[in-house]
């Protein structure tokens, strides 16, 4: 696939500057150490990249630096998934309510009697790849790594190393997935799924692939670097819907209160934030705050968005 980008104005280049500048130096937080593979990334790497839906970008730092893309992916197999079964069905399915729990909550569970009620907590995230129609785990992967690939405009690849760390550590998501076959929420045998999912959270992605996937989502689903349609139009607003109210988890209200737009962090560092119509903002920074979201990412989206004026609710 070709990807082709020309750069942003200079205004825009000077708030990416200012915001690096602002806050490389913030050392809050902590790798995530749940997964011992993110514990060992340099925690000084910092990268911001925005593009607008006309293809033209700025970045700064370190956005060639390949992350584990983690939570993020679960925007992505969402999108998938939405190409297969209608919004209607995902809501019910799985739903579009925080949780108000963290991510890999086993108590949010239990309390809805299994029903996951967002696809981006781990448990909604596993029912939702559980979703995908496939005879087998390889069909299931291929599906995913082509909506990756298409929204990134180029063939991402999976970070075995990481890979191999959390799925020698993944023991709480396999209970997850058990839990959800025992309420029926599963749809495809849980080990399987919880597998697959682990392969998708291990996929390796640069803040360049992060802005050009999030882009597409501004863009109506085509990727505007290929000119390619990568999700139908319709299917974009309940994934930014999904994106506004659970792309932090237990601190998306706080995102949403200080930025402004549909977001989704990953514990890898990652952090993208959509305008709709207009651009994407991503950025990479690995230590994190108690809920799992990029301390320094948080900062600069939240500086970007009103610096650039981006934010919906103004
Ligand atoms: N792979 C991670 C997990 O399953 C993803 C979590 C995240 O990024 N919040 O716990």
């Amino acid at each position: 696939m070709k990807r082709k980008v020309t750069t942003a104005d200079a205004t825009v280049t000077q708030a990416l500057e200012e915001a690096l500048k602002r806050f490389a130096s913030n050392h809050h937080g902590k790798n995530a150490s749940y997964i011992p593979y993110l514990a060992s990334v340099p925690s000084q790497l910092f990268g911001i990249s925005i593009m607008f839906c006309d293809g033209t970008h700025a970045e700064v730092g370190d956005t060639d630096y390949e992350f584990a893309i983690e939570s993020i992916s679960k925007v992505f197999t969402l999108a998938h998934v939405l190409d297969e079964y209608s919004p209607q069905t995902l809501r019910s399915k799985i739903g579009c309510d925080p949780t108000g729990e963290p991510f890999n909550s086993v108590v949010a569970l239990e309390l809805h009697k299994g029903r996951p009620l967002n696809p981006f907590v781990n448990a909604g995230a596993m029912a939702t790849v559980s979703l995908i129609k496939a005879e087998n785990p390889q069909v299931r992967w291929e599906k995913i790594q082509a909506t990756y690939n298409a929204f990134a405009g180029r063939e991402l690849s999976v970070n075995e190393e990481v890979y191999k760390s959390e799925a020698a550590s993944n023991q709480h998501n396999r209970g997850i997935a058990w839990l959800l076959q025992s309420y029926g929420y599963m749809y495809a045998d849980p080990m399987e799924v919880c597998a697959v999912y682990t392969r998708q959270c291990s996929v390796s992605i640069t803040c360049q692939d992060l802005v050009t996937m999030g882009v597409t989502l501004a863009n109506g689903g085509v990727n505007p670097l290929t000119g390619k349609r990568v999700l139908e139009a319709k299917n974009v607003a309940p994934i930014l819907s999904e994106m506004t109210l659970n792309g932090l988890y237990d601190t998306t209200g706080d995102w949403y209160y200080k930025v402004g737009l549909p977001g989704k962090s990953g514990v890898g560092g990652g952090i993208l934030a959509v305008v709709p119509g207009v651009c994407a903002i991503a950025a990479f920074a690995p230590p994190l705050d108690v809920a799992g979201n990029s301390v320094r990412g948080q900062l600069a989206a939240e500086y970007l968005s009103r610096t650039l004026n981006l934010s919906l609710l103004h």
